[in-house]
């Protein structure tokens, strides 16, 4: 990592810890590799993330359902999906150092810590195994999922017979994911346990290209509306030796992060594959009967697989900006842990008591925040920090005559407002409800 790159990342490890984002986990303990913990701010921020996706794929969509499925499942169907035998990465190790790389993330062949010899690569397959049951051995082996995908694809049938919806479809999940990654790093871009978004949308085949163009269209319009800095955002389409074994075409969404334009997003044809393969090892009958055209056939699937944790530090990267009197997390509203904060001006002439009332009645419906300990300048920055794009602050005039000072975070622009018109204006400007 060059410098510059050190210190954006640094400064934003350091911001997320000061102002409850995101921890290190097991931190009194030393820490533990590439796991990390969201704190009061983060969890908010990765609930308006998650939020958001899901209004965008299942409440905007008549014709696409919701899942949760587990993440032990019976262990055939990694077999099926090809995990098992090809869910891998080249492993290398130093033979002085003992350090193991990803073979395909070096340039040369030696050691980049010490410069000593490396040894053949070696495949390593990702996934995380535990045991089901009290005995630890072979029969009993279960896998951490990968991706949530296959949780969809072997509820296919459930979820196309119980919704009795009809081809196009799409089934959405947010859920945890494991991989037990050679080289985790870069924060939260690259960890061992993280969540994903997946939508597997089932069409006709011969209409997936189509369709595949459309999901890219829409995917890309929504990290839009996150308010991501738009030139940062791309896409990259997948040579044939970068494909997956069960893609026929894949894009991803990069964004062009401190250390590289990386990837946030995968939009893959996944063909018939999938499906395919589940109806070859269970036996059933895994087919689509098209009423209208008196045809039967095995769907094609167009995927979209988004990363919640990824997602959560591209909007941190983009929005970090640093000023000379202060520092600033520019979140959209849409997204901000807190949306308004609220500040009597002195602890005083019955300041306070206003403010509390005003901060009561917000907090029913928006994430709201209170705050009367130190100079209102220290109190707007700290929210500034925060990324919390609203202040309220009740002072001597509002006793007078009912007005308030608002105060927006990204131009400091203050304007007055009269009490009874809080709820409306805070609403509009937010845009949620
Ligand atoms: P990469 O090339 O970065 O390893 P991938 O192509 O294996 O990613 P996919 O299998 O397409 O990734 O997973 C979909 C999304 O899940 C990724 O775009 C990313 O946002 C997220 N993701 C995948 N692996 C990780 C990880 N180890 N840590 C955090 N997010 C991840």
């Amino acid at each position: 990592m060059n410098k510059k790159i050190n210190s954006t990342m640094d400064k934003l490890v350091s911001l997320c810890k000061r102002r409850g984002y995101i921890f290190q986990s097991s931190e009194i303990y030393g820490g533990i590799n590439s796991c990390w913990d969201y704190g009061p701010l983060g969890v908010e921020l990765k609930n308006n993330i998650k939020e958001l996706w899901w209004k965008s794929m299942v409440y905007e969509h008549d014709n696409i359902e919701g899942l949760d499925s587990s993440i032990l499942m019976h262990p055939i169907i990694w077999k099926a999906s090809g995990h098992i035998d090809g869910f891998t990465d080249p492993l290398v190790d130093c033979k002085k150092c003992k350090n193991r790389f990803k073979a395909t993330d070096l340039e040369g062949n030696v050691c980049p810590l010490c410069g000593g010899e490396l040894t053949e690569a070696r495949q390593f397959n990702l996934m995380f195994k535990t045991f089901m049951g009290p005995v630890e051995d072979e029969a009993n082996i279960v896998y951490l999922r990968p991706e949530t995908a296959q949780g969809i694809y072997v509820n296919f049938l459930n979820v196309l017979n119980s919704s009795r919806n009809k081809i196009p479809f799409g089934i959405a999940q947010i859920g945890k994911a494991f991989r037990n990654e050679i080289t985790p790093g870069n924060f939260i871009f690259r960890t061992r346990e993280f969540e994903q978004m997946e939508m597997q949308y089932f069409v006709k085949p011969g209409t997936d290209d189509e369709w595949l163009e459309k999901w890219k269209e829409n995917r890309m319009n929504w990290y839009h509306k996150l308010g991501l800095k738009k030139e940062k955002l791309s896409f990259h389409m997948h040579d044939k030796d970068e494909l997956a074994h069960y893609a026929k075409e894949a894009y991803d969404i990069q964004y062009e992060f401190p250390f590289g334009r990386q990837e946030l997003e995968g939009i893959h044809n996944r063909t018939d594959f999938d499906l395919s393969r589940h109806k070859k090892y269970s036996g059933k009958n895994i087919q689509y009967y098209d009423v209208a055209a008196k045809e039967k056939y095995i769907p094609y699937v167009i995927e979209t697989s988004a990363g919640c944790d990824r997602t959560l530090l591209t909007c941190l990267v983009d929005a970090y900006d640093e000023e000379e009197e202060r520092v600033v997390l520019r979140l959209s509203p849409l997204l901000a842990p807190i949306k308004v904060a609220v500040f009597p001006l002195v602890k005083r002439d019955g300041m306070p008591e206003i403010a509390v009332k005003i901060y009561n009645n917000l907090k029913m419906n928006i994430k709201a925040f209170y705050d009367d300990s130190g100079s209102i300048g220290r109190r707007y920055r700290r929210q500034d920090e925060a990324g919390t794009p609203f202040a309220l602050t009740v002072d001597s005039e509002t006793i007078e005559n009912n007005t308030i000072t608002l105060r927006e975070r990204d131009s400091m622009n203050q304007i007055r407002i009269s009490l009874d018109k809080i709820d409306r204006i805070i609403k509009e400007k937010i845009n949620i409800y």
